[in-house]
């Protein structure tokens, strides 16, 4: 309000300062017109004037008909010179008012120079704004350093608790030592007992790792300090350091409390990899972090957690005890927690009476808490575009598929060609994937393109595995072969659809030689280092650490269990060619095909 106004006024002053120029500019041209010496010689010699006026190097004629006139002299001249020179005789002259004007008046200097003063006057202004602009701006980058952290009031706004977390028992038993120390730490103290400074947070993306922060706090009803490890990378070196610092510095004086640092990845990398100018500034934020975690006094009671799904490129003073020293892993939701998982967030939604979460949990064997949120939400939404009042069977399964794969594209325009041969694509893998005894059961087959897939064939795991076999993996890359293969045998060339599965199969192949020492000729060891560097934004992994010879070898072995798992496949697709041919029909007929119908076509499955 109060800039408002002085603009208003900076802006009305300037106006006012024009129209003052233009206004003198006028008052000296009063429409008089300029005439020369003899002219007005000649003038005073008829008696024509009235008055004469002398204005330093002007004259102003006024004559006695009430026209005015100016007229021009040199500056040196004085008017009784000029008319001695021109001979004017003295009678003549007495008849004329002459004055001579002290031209010093405010009207001159202001019509004199303002037109001068102007233009420095506005770009002065045009400074001033661009200054204190940029005065703004600088101010806003030495503010950066001072905490942006948020903290959550443990009364109103942190309410989340272990109950709002399902599944992952483990981590709440851990965790739950953690609010311990928080609610009682006098407890611990009278023992002598060190209160843990740092938890760090191990788990893949969306297994809920920011979740049990918060619920942690929300149970000990502390403070939640919230801050996410890329925050603290800025353009300006330093800035991070010294956020960290402002950062410890509040949560100090709200002890206890706890301090989330989310995404930590980005700032504990291991210090020293990586290319390019960015890692200082993570160094500097980390050995920050460091310090001031070393720095607490043993009473103080603040619990740093962490929270990464990368805890390979940990530095590895994060993790020295004193420091991050306590570690919970979070793993991917079995059955049961995925159930209960979708139980926790179905709480205000209504289900119909014939939805079964267990089916819908059994169907999303690997899918992380925040997927299984995800598919909730969407089959809410398709519920309610199709005018429900209830989320049915139905939603819930396309919900699935759409965070599986992607959303359906049924608009996506593909000619009956196309479309056949999608559909022995995806019969093949569905053929070889169901007479392979260790593959997961086909549950659905479908040839509606959805997200980058022309078609799909969904296996679901009755299980969850942890461990898998050569075998297994080579059935699987059979299964991953099958649509290529199918394509092969019916049409005698391939089509552009298989390159992802190929991409899959040879990097499946790949790791069996190289990580999982499935190789009988390459013995039971590792290839390839692992290493974590930044270069241009792009990760780059595999630092070979083997020969040439190996390499070749290596080459050869990915190749051999390709041709395994091609024969196997082959083999799958020859004996059932009947098969085939009547799922391919009822694809292209029905687009879609589920368990219960496709287990009608081929038989049952057989078992291992
Ligand atoms: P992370 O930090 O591990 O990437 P989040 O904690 O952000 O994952 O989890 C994302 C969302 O997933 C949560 O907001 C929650 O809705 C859901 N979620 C994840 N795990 C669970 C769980 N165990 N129980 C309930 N909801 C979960
Ligand atoms: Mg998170
Ligand atoms: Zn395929």
């Amino acid at each position: 309000m109060k800039k408002l106004i002085r603009n208003v006024l900076l802006f009305f002053t300037i106006f006012l300062l024009i129209a003052a120029v233009f206004s003198s500019f006028s008052a000296t041209n009063k429409k008089s017109k300029t005439v020369g010496l003899e002219a007005l010689i000649n003038q005073i010699n008829s008696e024509q004037i009235n008055q004469l006026v002398v204005v330093d190097n002007k004259i102003h004629v006024t004559l006695k008909n009430g026209q005015s006139e100016i007229v021009q002299k040199e500056t040196t001249d004085s008017l009784s010179d000029l008319l001695n020179n021109f001979k004017v005789s003295p009678t003549k002259i007495a008849k004329i008012k002459i004055s001579v004007k002290d031209n010093s008046g405010w009207n001159y200097w202001l019509s004199n120079v303002i037109p001068f003063v102007l233009p420095f006057l506005l770009i002065g202004v045009f400074l001033y704004f661009m200054m204190r602009g940029l005065q703004g701006a600088n101010s806003k980058a030495m503010s950066f350093g001072q905490s942006i952290a948020k903290d959550f009031n443990p009364e109103e706004k942190n309410k989340t608790s272990f109950k709002d977390v399902a599944g992952a028992k483990e981590a709440k038993e851990e965790l739950q030592e953690i609010v311990e120390f928080l609610k009682f730490p006098k407890k611990f103290h009278n023992l002598g007992a060190r209160i843990p400074r740092g938890v760090l947070l191990l788990g893949a993306p969306g297994t809920g790792k920011t979740l049990l922060a918060r619920s942690v706090a929300g149970e000990a009803q502390v403070p939640f300090f919230h801050m996410s490890g890329s925050e603290f990378v800025e353009m300006f070196v330093g800035v991070g350091a010294s956020r960290v610092r402002s950062l410890f510095q509040k949560a100090k004086k709200s002890a206890p409390c706890i301090l989330f640092i989310d995404e930590i990845d980005a700032v504990g990398r291991r210090r020293g990899a990586g290319l390019g100018g960015s890692h200082d500034e993570r160094e500097q934020t980390l050995n920050q972090i460091l310090v001031e975690m070393d720095g607490f006094e043993p009473t103080e009671n603040i619990i740093v957690i962490a929270a990464t799904n990368r805890p390979d490129v940990l530095d590895p003073a994060l993790l020295r005890p004193g420091r991050f020293d306590r570690r919970v892993t979070i793993d991917l939701p079995d059955l049961k927690d995925r159930e209960a998982i979708l139980k926790v967030h179905s709480r205000h939604k209504p289900l119909a009476k014939e939805v079964n979460l267990k089916i819908v949990a059994e169907r999303t064997s690997g899918f992380s808490g925040a997927d299984l949120a995800n598919i909730l939400n969407e089959a809410a939404i398709l519920a309610a575009r199709s005018d429900r009042h209830e989320i049915i069977n139905p939603d819930l399964f396309e919900a699935i598929e759409k965070v599986m794969i992607g959303p359906e594209r049924k608009s996506r325009v593909i000619t009956n060609q196309e479309k056949k041969i999608t559909a022995y694509h995806e019969a093949g893998h569905a053929l070889v994937a169901h007479f392979s005894p260790s593959v997961d059961p086909v549950h659905k087959i479908s040839i509606i393109s959805r997200g980058a897939a022309g078609g799909y064939t969904l296996k679901v795991p009755s299980e969850d595995h942890h461990m898998h076999t050569k075998s297994e993996f080579i059935s699987e890359i059979a299964v991953l072969l099958g649509g290529h293969l199918v394509e092969k045998v019916i049409f005698g060339e391939v089509t552009t659809g298989a390159t992802s599965d190929l991409r899959r199969a040879t990097a499946l192949a790949r790791s069996l030689v190289t990580d999982y020492g499935m190789s009988d000729h390459l013995g039971p060891r590792t290839y390839g280092e692992k290493e974590e560097m930044i270069f241009l934004g792009r990760e780059i992994h595999e630092q070979r650490n083997y020969s040439e010879k190996i390499a070749e070898k290596i080459d050869e072995e990915i190749f051999n269990f390709i041709q395994q798992a091609k024969d196997k496949a082959n083999l799958i697709i020859t004996d059932h060619r009947e098969a085939l041919e009547k799922i391919v029909a009822v694809l292209l007929k029905q687009e879609t095909i589920e368990k219960t119908e496709f287990e009608s076509i081929v038989g049952p499955k057989p078992t291992k």
